[in-house]
């Protein structure tokens, strides 16, 4: 690695999105000598993303719609650009150099701010004929439950995912200003009654992921689920 940026999106319209994404873009490659520019460059994507036309279909958090962001990073950029959904990538990534570089069948899920999915089957990303399978997050989990950003109610994403276990913590009586602990999986103060609530959080999560990543290994009988995420 020879340069790391990070940033936040403060706002989520398409425009302060590519403002942010190509600033970071031009901090990382501005310090690197002529030598080590690279000769390409690459972009996970949330939400629906299509490798073949460099398509980012939508990110339900956001404004975008049929955004053809590669093609715009490549203007920007003046390199190649090749863009896949993060949850796939992820996947990817576990085949080609993580723990799963002999393992042909695996689901990879991914738990953050949304809940993806990807499948590696008989030794090749799965992508299903529209390019999206494997999106565990937004099957059903709670019968006309929360509202989800992709316009059902009762998601997994809008029940499990980062966000909706702050939710869930404060359903459940946990304590105000511990929301972000929770949401990010933190441990919670087991004391003075609070435990409870981050008990049951957790204890729900399970529920629900758990019976989830079971249906997969109903349909799928994948020989690993990876759980990831941050
Ligand atoms: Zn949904």
């Amino acid at each position: 690695m020879l340069a790391r940026q990070k940033s936040l999106w403060a706002e989520h319209t398409v425009q302060a999105m590519l403002g942010e994404l190509f600033c970071a873009g031009h901090a990382v490659l501005a310090p690197l000598p002529q030598g080590r520019r690279p000769c390409a460059a690459g972009a996970t994507i949330p939400g629906l993303a299509d490798a073949a036309s460099g398509m980012w279909g939508e990110a339900s958090f956001s404004g975008i719609r049929e955004l053809p962001i590669a093609r715009l990073l490549r203007q920007e950029f003046g390199l190649p650009t090749a863009i896949e959904n993060d949850a796939r990538a992820c996947a990817l990534a576990e085949r080609l150099f993580g723990g799963r570089k002999s393992c042909g069948r695996f689901f990879y899920v991914t738990v953050s701010n949304g809940i993806g999915g990807a499948l590696f089957l008989n030794g090749a990303l799965y992508t299903g004929a529209l390019g999206n399978a494997g999106e565990l997050g937004h099957c059903t989990a709670v019968e006309n439950g929360r509202p989800c950003g992709c316009g059902k109610r009762g998601c997994l994403e809008a029940h499990a995912a980062g966000p909706a276990i702050t939710k869930n913590y404060m359903e459940l009586g946990g304590t105000p200003g511990e929301e972000r602990r929770a949401a990010h999986g933190e441990r919670l103060p087991p004391a003075r009654g609070q435990g409870a609530a981050a008990l049951c959080t957790f204890a729900l999560e399970g529920r629900l992921l758990g019976a989830a990543l079971a249906q997969a290994v109903n349909i799928l009988n994948p020989a690993r689920i990876i759980l990831g995420g941050a």
